[in-house]
Protein backbone atom coordinates (compact mmCIF):
# COMPACT_ATOMS: atom_id res chain seq x y z
CA UNK A 1 0.00 0.00 0.00
CA UNK A 2 1.28 3.32 -0.40
CA UNK A 3 -1.34 5.85 2.22
CA UNK A 4 -1.01 10.08 1.94
CA UNK A 5 -2.77 11.38 4.74
CA UNK A 6 -2.74 14.78 6.33
CA UNK A 7 -3.18 19.10 6.01
CA UNK A 8 -1.16 19.59 2.54
CA UNK A 9 -2.52 21.97 -0.10
CA UNK A 10 -3.77 25.65 0.53
CA UNK A 11 -5.42 26.04 -2.88
CA UNK A 12 -8.56 26.52 -0.99
CA UNK A 13 -7.65 29.16 1.19
CA UNK A 14 -8.59 31.76 -1.20
CA UNK A 15 -7.59 34.75 1.68
CA UNK A 16 -4.39 34.05 1.95
CA UNK A 17 -3.34 30.74 0.67
CA UNK A 18 -2.36 29.79 4.01
CA UNK A 19 -4.13 27.61 5.44
CA UNK A 20 -3.79 23.67 4.65
CA UNK A 21 -6.71 21.27 4.09
CA UNK A 22 -6.47 17.45 4.55
CA UNK A 23 -6.64 15.31 1.91
CA UNK A 24 -6.37 10.83 2.11
CA UNK A 25 -5.34 8.61 -0.76
CA UNK A 26 -5.09 5.33 -0.38
CA UNK A 27 -3.08 3.73 -2.75
CA UNK A 28 -1.68 0.40 -4.28
CA UNK A 29 1.96 0.38 -5.37
CA UNK A 30 2.90 -0.29 -8.82
CA UNK A 31 6.51 -1.72 -8.42
CA UNK A 32 6.57 -3.05 -11.98
CA UNK A 33 5.81 0.04 -13.65
CA UNK A 34 7.97 1.92 -10.83
CA UNK A 35 11.18 0.28 -11.72
CA UNK A 36 10.21 1.42 -15.19
CA UNK A 37 10.24 4.68 -14.96
CA UNK A 38 13.27 4.44 -11.98
CA UNK A 39 15.35 4.01 -15.66
CA UNK A 40 14.23 7.38 -16.72
CA UNK A 41 15.65 8.67 -13.29
CA UNK A 42 18.60 6.18 -13.82
CA UNK A 43 19.67 8.45 -16.75
CA UNK A 44 19.39 11.95 -15.91
CA UNK A 45 22.68 12.98 -15.52
CA UNK A 46 23.33 11.37 -19.21
CA UNK A 47 20.45 13.80 -20.19
CA UNK A 48 21.74 16.50 -19.02
CA UNK A 49 24.77 16.54 -20.47
CA UNK A 50 23.97 16.32 -23.50
CA UNK A 51 20.55 18.88 -23.28
CA UNK A 52 20.92 21.38 -26.52
CA UNK A 53 22.21 24.15 -24.77
CA UNK A 54 25.53 26.17 -24.14
CA UNK A 55 28.01 23.46 -22.22
CA UNK A 56 29.05 26.23 -19.53
CA UNK A 57 25.48 26.12 -18.22
CA UNK A 58 25.21 22.13 -18.12
CA UNK A 59 24.97 20.59 -14.27
CA UNK A 60 27.96 18.19 -14.16
CA UNK A 61 26.40 17.00 -11.01
CA UNK A 62 22.44 16.90 -10.60
CA UNK A 63 21.93 16.38 -6.58
CA UNK A 64 19.17 13.79 -5.36
CA UNK A 65 15.85 14.16 -6.59
CA UNK A 66 12.65 13.17 -4.67
CA UNK A 67 11.93 9.03 -5.56
CA UNK A 68 9.09 8.56 -8.19
CA UNK A 69 6.78 5.74 -7.34
CA UNK A 70 4.14 4.93 -9.64
CA UNK A 71 0.59 3.65 -8.12
CA UNK A 72 -2.93 3.04 -8.62
CA UNK A 73 -5.87 4.57 -6.38
CA UNK A 74 -7.72 3.14 -4.42
CA UNK A 75 -9.72 6.04 -2.43
CA UNK A 76 -9.41 9.34 -2.19
CA UNK A 77 -11.17 11.26 0.07
CA UNK A 78 -11.32 15.26 1.69
CA UNK A 79 -9.22 17.80 -0.66
CA UNK A 80 -7.98 14.80 -2.58
CA UNK A 81 -11.23 14.44 -3.95
CA UNK A 82 -12.50 17.46 -4.38
CA UNK A 83 -11.96 19.84 -8.01
CA UNK A 84 -9.96 18.59 -10.68
CA UNK A 85 -9.07 15.09 -9.82
CA UNK A 86 -5.18 14.84 -8.99
CA UNK A 87 -3.16 12.77 -11.34
CA UNK A 88 0.45 13.32 -9.51
CA UNK A 89 1.89 15.07 -6.56
CA UNK A 90 4.78 15.92 -4.91
CA UNK A 91 4.37 16.29 -0.99
CA UNK A 92 5.02 17.84 1.81
CA UNK A 93 4.63 20.99 0.54
CA UNK A 94 6.42 22.46 3.65
CA UNK A 95 10.13 23.31 3.36
CA UNK A 96 10.76 22.60 6.73
CA UNK A 97 8.93 19.22 6.76
CA UNK A 98 11.21 18.69 3.02
CA UNK A 99 14.85 19.45 4.72
CA UNK A 100 14.41 17.27 7.22
CA UNK A 101 12.51 13.76 6.05
CA UNK A 102 12.52 14.90 2.06
CA UNK A 103 9.37 14.28 0.08
CA UNK A 104 8.20 11.82 -2.83
CA UNK A 105 6.95 12.22 -6.18
CA UNK A 106 3.50 9.75 -6.40
CA UNK A 107 2.20 8.86 -9.86
CA UNK A 108 -1.43 7.94 -10.08
CA UNK A 109 -1.52 5.71 -13.06
CA UNK A 110 -5.21 4.38 -13.20
CA UNK A 111 -6.11 7.88 -12.80
CA UNK A 112 -3.87 8.81 -15.57
CA UNK A 113 -5.13 6.32 -17.67
CA UNK A 114 -9.14 7.07 -17.28
CA UNK A 115 -8.77 10.57 -17.27
CA UNK A 116 -6.56 9.84 -21.54
CA UNK A 117 -9.88 7.31 -21.96
CA UNK A 118 -12.39 9.97 -20.97
CA UNK A 119 -10.77 12.86 -22.72
CA UNK A 120 -7.78 12.01 -24.82
CA UNK A 121 -8.94 9.46 -26.95
CA UNK A 122 -12.27 11.67 -28.20
CA UNK A 123 -10.00 14.37 -28.51
CA UNK A 124 -8.18 12.43 -31.00
CA UNK A 125 -10.92 11.62 -33.33
CA UNK A 126 -11.62 15.32 -33.44
CA UNK A 127 -8.39 16.75 -34.28
CA UNK A 128 -6.26 13.90 -35.84
CA UNK A 129 -6.43 12.01 -39.21
CA UNK A 130 -8.18 8.95 -39.07
CA UNK A 131 -4.92 7.36 -40.05
CA UNK A 132 -3.14 8.85 -37.12
CA UNK A 133 -5.32 7.62 -34.57
CA UNK A 134 -3.77 4.05 -34.14
CA UNK A 135 -0.70 5.60 -32.75
CA UNK A 136 -2.47 7.37 -29.53
CA UNK A 137 -0.27 5.60 -26.81
CA UNK A 138 -1.32 5.52 -23.03
CA UNK A 139 1.97 4.16 -22.04
CA UNK A 140 3.94 7.12 -24.03
CA UNK A 141 1.10 9.57 -22.67
CA UNK A 142 1.90 8.59 -19.32
CA UNK A 143 6.09 8.06 -20.34
CA UNK A 144 6.25 11.66 -21.60
CA UNK A 145 4.50 12.56 -18.19
CA UNK A 146 6.63 11.12 -16.11
CA UNK A 147 9.68 12.73 -18.06
CA UNK A 148 7.96 16.31 -17.70
CA UNK A 149 8.31 15.88 -14.15
CA UNK A 150 11.69 14.73 -14.09
CA UNK A 151 12.64 17.27 -16.27
CA UNK A 152 11.77 20.39 -14.47
CA UNK A 153 14.91 19.35 -12.30
CA UNK A 154 16.79 19.28 -15.53
CA UNK A 155 18.48 22.90 -17.15
CA UNK A 156 19.55 25.44 -15.31
CA UNK A 157 18.29 26.51 -11.94
CA UNK A 158 21.71 28.54 -10.55
CA UNK A 159 22.59 30.88 -12.89
CA UNK A 160 24.61 34.18 -12.16
CA UNK A 161 24.34 37.82 -14.24
CA UNK A 162 26.83 40.22 -14.14
CA UNK A 163 28.41 38.15 -11.10
CA UNK A 164 24.74 38.01 -9.50
CA UNK A 165 23.69 35.30 -7.87
CA UNK A 166 20.12 34.56 -8.81
CA UNK A 167 17.52 31.76 -10.37
CA UNK A 168 15.46 31.80 -13.61
CA UNK A 169 12.20 32.53 -11.70
CA UNK A 170 13.24 35.58 -9.81
CA UNK A 171 14.60 36.97 -13.41
CA UNK A 172 11.79 36.14 -15.70
CA UNK A 173 9.30 36.86 -13.29
CA UNK A 174 5.33 36.55 -14.66
CA UNK A 175 6.84 35.02 -17.89
CA UNK A 176 8.24 32.19 -15.49
CA UNK A 177 5.63 29.53 -15.01
CA UNK A 178 4.55 29.50 -18.62
CA UNK A 179 8.29 29.21 -20.03
CA UNK A 180 9.17 26.41 -17.45
CA UNK A 181 6.12 24.16 -17.82
CA UNK A 182 7.29 24.48 -21.64
CA UNK A 183 10.78 23.47 -21.25
CA UNK A 184 9.38 20.37 -18.78
CA UNK A 185 7.77 19.08 -21.87
CA UNK A 186 9.92 19.92 -24.49
CA UNK A 187 12.67 18.45 -21.76
CA UNK A 188 11.14 15.77 -21.82
CA UNK A 189 10.36 14.95 -25.72
CA UNK A 190 14.10 15.93 -25.97
CA UNK A 191 15.00 13.33 -23.38
CA UNK A 192 12.83 10.51 -24.36
CA UNK A 193 13.75 10.88 -28.51
CA UNK A 194 17.68 11.07 -26.84
CA UNK A 195 17.01 7.18 -25.24
CA UNK A 196 15.48 5.96 -28.07
CA UNK A 197 17.73 6.52 -30.77
CA UNK A 198 20.57 5.02 -27.99
CA UNK A 199 18.18 2.00 -27.35
CA UNK A 200 17.80 1.95 -31.41
CA UNK A 201 21.65 2.36 -32.00
CA UNK A 202 22.32 -0.88 -29.22
CA UNK A 203 23.53 1.25 -27.02
CA UNK A 204 21.51 1.29 -24.39
CA UNK A 205 19.41 -1.73 -23.05
CA UNK A 206 15.98 0.35 -22.56
CA UNK A 207 12.28 -0.77 -21.17
CA UNK A 208 10.92 1.91 -23.28
CA UNK A 209 9.64 1.69 -26.96
CA UNK A 210 11.56 2.53 -29.51
CA UNK A 211 12.43 2.45 -33.16
CA UNK A 212 10.15 4.36 -35.76
CA UNK A 213 6.67 3.19 -34.66
CA UNK A 214 7.08 4.37 -31.02
CA UNK A 215 9.07 7.53 -31.99
CA UNK A 216 5.09 8.29 -34.26
CA UNK A 217 3.39 7.12 -31.24
CA UNK A 218 5.04 9.51 -28.86
CA UNK A 219 4.70 12.89 -30.99
CA UNK A 220 1.28 11.86 -31.92
CA UNK A 221 0.00 11.44 -28.74
CA UNK A 222 1.78 14.98 -27.57
CA UNK A 223 -0.16 16.69 -30.53
CA UNK A 224 -3.44 15.21 -29.37
CA UNK A 225 -2.31 16.07 -25.70
CA UNK A 226 -1.55 19.56 -26.38
CA UNK A 227 -5.18 19.97 -27.21
CA UNK A 228 -6.13 18.97 -23.71
CA UNK A 229 -3.92 21.40 -22.24
CA UNK A 230 -5.07 24.14 -24.26
CA UNK A 231 -8.61 23.59 -23.28
CA UNK A 232 -7.83 25.45 -20.15
CA UNK A 233 -7.51 29.15 -21.37
CA UNK A 234 -4.84 30.61 -21.58
CA UNK A 235 -4.62 32.21 -18.40
CA UNK A 236 -3.38 29.11 -17.48
CA UNK A 237 0.71 28.59 -17.15
CA UNK A 238 0.53 25.19 -18.97
CA UNK A 239 -1.91 26.21 -21.33
CA UNK A 240 0.03 29.22 -22.87
CA UNK A 241 2.95 26.97 -22.59
CA UNK A 242 1.63 24.76 -24.67
CA UNK A 243 0.07 27.31 -27.56
CA UNK A 244 3.98 28.40 -28.04
CA UNK A 245 5.25 25.26 -28.37
CA UNK A 246 2.61 24.38 -30.74
CA UNK A 247 2.79 27.66 -32.82
CA UNK A 248 6.55 26.69 -32.87
CA UNK A 249 6.08 23.52 -34.28
CA UNK A 250 3.19 24.83 -36.68
CA UNK A 251 5.91 27.98 -37.90
CA UNK A 252 8.61 24.79 -38.13
CA UNK A 253 6.17 22.40 -40.08
CA UNK A 254 6.89 19.95 -38.19
CA UNK A 255 2.89 20.37 -37.09
CA UNK A 256 0.54 20.74 -40.05
CA UNK A 257 -2.92 22.01 -40.08
CA UNK A 258 -5.37 20.16 -42.52
CA UNK A 259 -8.13 21.48 -44.68
CA UNK A 260 -10.65 19.29 -42.65
CA UNK A 261 -9.23 20.81 -39.37
CA UNK A 262 -7.34 18.01 -38.28
CA UNK A 263 -3.58 18.28 -37.46
CA UNK A 264 -0.71 16.09 -38.37
CA UNK A 265 2.98 15.47 -37.28
CA UNK A 266 5.64 14.86 -39.37
CA UNK A 267 8.50 12.96 -37.22
CA UNK A 268 11.34 14.04 -38.87
CA UNK A 269 11.00 17.80 -38.73
CA UNK A 270 9.35 17.26 -35.67
CA UNK A 271 12.98 15.76 -34.04
CA UNK A 272 15.07 18.79 -35.36
CA UNK A 273 12.40 21.17 -34.24
CA UNK A 274 12.61 19.93 -30.20
CA UNK A 275 16.18 20.12 -29.95
CA UNK A 276 15.71 24.03 -31.55
CA UNK A 277 13.21 24.49 -29.67
CA UNK A 278 14.33 22.88 -26.29
CA UNK A 279 17.96 25.20 -26.92
CA UNK A 280 16.05 28.50 -27.01
CA UNK A 281 13.99 27.65 -23.58
CA UNK A 282 16.96 27.12 -22.35
CA UNK A 283 18.86 29.36 -23.09
CA UNK A 284 15.94 32.31 -21.85
CA UNK A 285 16.20 30.28 -18.55
CA UNK A 286 20.61 30.44 -18.46
CA UNK A 287 20.56 34.14 -19.18
CA UNK A 288 17.45 34.87 -17.23
CA UNK A 289 16.20 37.17 -20.17
CA UNK A 290 13.30 38.88 -19.26
CA UNK A 291 12.88 40.85 -22.31
CA UNK A 292 13.68 37.75 -24.53
CA UNK A 293 11.35 36.10 -22.44
CA UNK A 294 8.68 38.42 -22.92
CA UNK A 295 8.99 38.96 -26.58
CA UNK A 296 9.22 35.07 -27.39
CA UNK A 297 5.95 34.42 -25.46
CA UNK A 298 4.21 38.01 -26.69
CA UNK A 299 5.18 35.86 -30.66
CA UNK A 300 3.96 33.06 -29.81
CA UNK A 301 1.93 32.53 -27.09
CA UNK A 302 -1.54 32.70 -28.52
CA UNK A 303 -4.48 30.61 -29.87
CA UNK A 304 -4.32 30.83 -33.95
CA UNK A 305 -7.51 30.71 -35.92
CA UNK A 306 -7.09 26.83 -36.72
CA UNK A 307 -6.42 25.84 -33.43
CA UNK A 308 -9.57 27.65 -32.21
CA UNK A 309 -11.42 26.10 -34.52
CA UNK A 310 -10.24 23.20 -33.37
CA UNK A 311 -10.85 23.85 -29.63
CA UNK A 312 -14.96 25.24 -30.62
CA UNK A 313 -14.98 21.49 -31.92
CA UNK A 314 -13.99 19.77 -28.36
CA UNK A 315 -16.93 21.26 -26.68
CA UNK A 316 -18.78 18.29 -26.07
CA UNK A 317 -15.70 16.04 -25.11
CA UNK A 318 -15.24 15.96 -21.20
CA UNK A 319 -12.35 18.38 -19.33
CA UNK A 320 -12.54 15.31 -16.18
CA UNK A 321 -13.21 12.43 -15.13
CA UNK A 322 -15.49 11.90 -11.35
CA UNK A 323 -14.77 8.31 -10.02
CA UNK A 324 -17.20 6.58 -7.82
CA UNK A 325 -15.28 4.27 -5.37
CA UNK A 326 -16.98 0.82 -4.97
CA UNK A 327 -16.96 -0.42 -1.46
CA UNK A 328 -16.44 -4.30 -1.43
CA UNK A 329 -18.31 -6.13 0.86
CA UNK A 330 -15.20 -8.59 1.70
CA UNK A 331 -15.88 -11.60 3.25
CA UNK A 332 -14.45 -12.72 6.99
ZN1 LIG B 1 5.16 20.77 -14.81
Amino acid sequence: MDVTFGPYETYNDEIFGYKAAFEAYINVRDDKETARLAFLGNHLQDIESNLPEDPQVRNSKLGALAPIRVVNEVFAAGDGAHAVQTAAYNLPNDDKVVQQKGSKRVMLKNVQEAKFKATLVPISKIVLTASAQKDLSFDLFFTHIVAHELCHGLGPHQIKINGRDTNPRMELKEQYSALEEAKADVTGLFALQFLMTQADNGRLDAPIAHGPEAERQLYTTYLASSFRTMRFGLQDAHARGQAMQFNYFLDKGAFTSNSDGTFSVEVAKMKDAVRELDHELLTLEATGDYAGAKKWMDQLGSVRPEVQHALARLKSVPTDIAPVYAILNVPR
